[in-house]
C-alpha cells in the first residue's frame, strides 16, 4: 500500500507555506524537491566525507572515491545496465546529450547524414543537433506527433532510411506527458543499424526503466528530477557504442598518460569525465535512487497513474480550459491554456493560492508551434502529489476563470 502521506512527510519543504496558503509544489518536472535523507547524504558529505575524488592516497579521498563510485553500481541497477562500466557521470540529461553529440556523432556523421527526432523533444535534444547541422551539414528529420500529443512509433520507423544515423527520441514528453514507444522505435532502429538515444529525462521519473528491455544505444537522465541534487545525472551507453566515442572534454582524470607530444586515456567511463566532477551532487543521487527504489518504481508509477486519471478528469471538466495533450496512457503532467489569460498572468495568480506551477513555452518551441500556442501553463505531479493538489489546482483555475473570462 503505498501511503502518500509517509512519503510526504520525507520532504520537509512540502511542509512550508507560499503566500500564506499551504504550498502545492506541481513543478516537479521542471525540478523535484528533496527527501530529507538526500539533504542529510549532502551535508554528511561535505561535513564528514569530502574531498577530491580518484587522485588521492588520503583517508577522505579514498571514502570520497568509494562513495562517488559507488554510485555508479546504483545507477546501473536504477536502470538494469548490464554493466556499471556503461554509466558515466554527467551534470544531466543536458550534459549527456551533448556528450553523444560531440563525442559519438561529431566523429562518426558526415554531411548529408540525418538524424531523427519527434517534435516532442525538450531543447536538450534539439539543440545539440542544430550544432551538427550548422557545423557539419546534418539533417534533422522531424515527426510529428497528433494534436492530443501522441507519437506514432510507425511513423518515426518509417521515416528511417539509408542515410539515418541516429533516432533521438523522448520517452517522456515534459510538455504534455505523453509517452512514447520507445522500445518498438530502437528495434526499427537497430535492426536498420541506427544507433538509437532515449531522452530519459522525464521518462525515468515516474516508473521503472530498463534499458536493455528498451534496446537504446544512450539513454541519459538527471538526478535532480530524480529526487537528487541538481548538478547531477548520468548516460547510459551502450558498449558497442561507447567504444565508437571519442572523448571532448579533455583534462584531468580522462587521461592515462600525458607527455609533451602524446596523450593516452583512462579506460570508459571515466575517458569520458574529464575534470573534478558534481563529487557531492553524484552521491547525492546515488542516495536519492537507492530510495526510489526501495519506495519502489512500480508502486510509483501507480500512484502517479491514479493521480493522472483523476486531474485529468477534473481538468478536461472545465469546458473554459484548453489541456494541449490528452493522449491515451499520458504521464501525469498537464499543460494548459485559457482563453484570455496568459500562461504567466494563470501562473503568478495560482502562486498566490500557493501552487507553484511552470509557465512559457517549456524548452519545446518547436512543440509550442506545432500545437498553435505561444506558452502554456504546465502542472506536473510527483510521487508525493495528491488529489487533493489537484483540487487545489481546480479551484485556483476557477479563480482564474473568474478574473480573466
Ligand atoms: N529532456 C527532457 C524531456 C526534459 O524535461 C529536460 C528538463 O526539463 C531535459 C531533457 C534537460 O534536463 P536538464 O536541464 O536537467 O539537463
Amino acid at each position: 500500500m503505498y501511503d502518500v502521506n509517509a512519503i510526504r512527510a520525507q520532504f520537509p519543504i512540502l511542509s512550508r507555506e507560499v503566500n500564506g496558503k499551504p504550498l502545492t509544489y506541481l513543478d516537479s518536472g521542471a525540478s523535484a524537491q528533496k527527501p530529507q535523507v538526500v539533504i542529510d547524504a549532502i551535508t554528511r558529505a561535505y561535513s564528514e566525507e569530502y574531498s577530491n575524488v580518484h587522485r588521492g592516497l588520503h583517508f577522505l579521498s579514498n571514502l570520497a572515491t568509494d562513495k562517488y563510485e559507488g554510485v555508479r553500481d546504483i545507477v546501473k541497477t536504477f536502470l538494469n545496465a548490464p554493466h556499471e562500466d556503461d554509466i558515466i557521470f554527467t551534470s544531466g540529461t543536458t550534459e549527456g546529450i551533448n556528450l553523444i553529440a560531440y563525442s559519438w556523432a561529431m566523429p562518426r556523421l558526415q554531411a548529408g547524414d540525418e538524424i531523427l527526432i519527434s517534435v516532442l523533444e525538450h531543447h536538450a535534444n534539439i539543440v545539440p543537433w542544430h550544432f551538427l547541422r550548422e557545423r557539419m551539414g546534418i539533417v534533422i528529420k522531424w515527426i510529428d506527433c497528433a494534436m492530443d500529443g501522441s507519437l506514432d512509433a510507425q511513423a518515426v520507423i518509417d521515416a528511417m532510411g539509408p542515410k539515418t544515423k541516429l533516432v533521438a527520441i523522448t520517452q517522456m514528453s515534459n510538455v504534455t506527458g505523453t509517452r512514447v514507444d520507445v522500445k518498438t522505435i530502437c528495434a526499427a532502429a537497430r535492426s536498420r543499424g541506427i544507433a538509437s538515444l532515449v531522452d530519459g529525462s522525464q521518462g525515468s521519473v515516474h516508473g521503472p526503466v530498463d534499458v536493455q528491455d528498451i534496446g537504446c544505444d544512450f539513454y541519459p537522465i538527471t538526478g535532480h528530477k530524480l529526487y537528487g541534487p541538481s548538478g547531477s545525472g548520468a548516460i547510459y551507453v551502450h558498449p558497442d557504442r561507447q567504444a565508437e566515442m571519442q572523448p571532448f572534454m579533455g583534462g584531468g582524470d580522462m587521461i592515462d598518460v600525458v607527455a609533451r607530444d602524446t596523450v593516452t586515456y583512462n579506460k570508459p567511463p571515466m575517458k569520458f569525465e574529464a575534470g573534478t566532477p558534481g563529487i557531492v551532487q553524484t552521491i547525492g543521487m546515488g542516495v536519492a535512487l537507492d530510495w526510489l527504489m526501495n519506495v519502489g518504481m512500480d508502486n510509483i508509477a501507480e500512484h502517479e497513474a491514479d493521480i493522472a486519471t483523476y486531474a485529468s478528469a477534473k481538468l478536461q471538466s472545465l469546458n473554459w480550459l484548453q489541456v494541449q495533450g490528452t493522449a491515451p496512457d499520458k504521464g501525469a503532467i498537464f499543460s494548459f491554456t485559457m482563453a484570455g489569460a496568459h500562461a504567466h498572468d494563470l501562473s503568478t495568480v495560482l502562486d498566490k493560492r500557493g501552487v507553484a506551477v511552470r509557465a512559457g513555452s517549456h524548452c519545446a518551441m518547436p512543440l509550442m508551434e506545432h500545437l498553435g500556442v505561444t506558452a502554456t501553463c504546465r502542472a506536473s505531479f510527483a510521487m508525493y502529489n495528491t488529489k487533493e493538489d489537484v483540487d487545489t489546482l481546480v479551484s485556483a483555475l476557477e479563480l482564474c476563470h473568474d478574473l480573466f473570462a
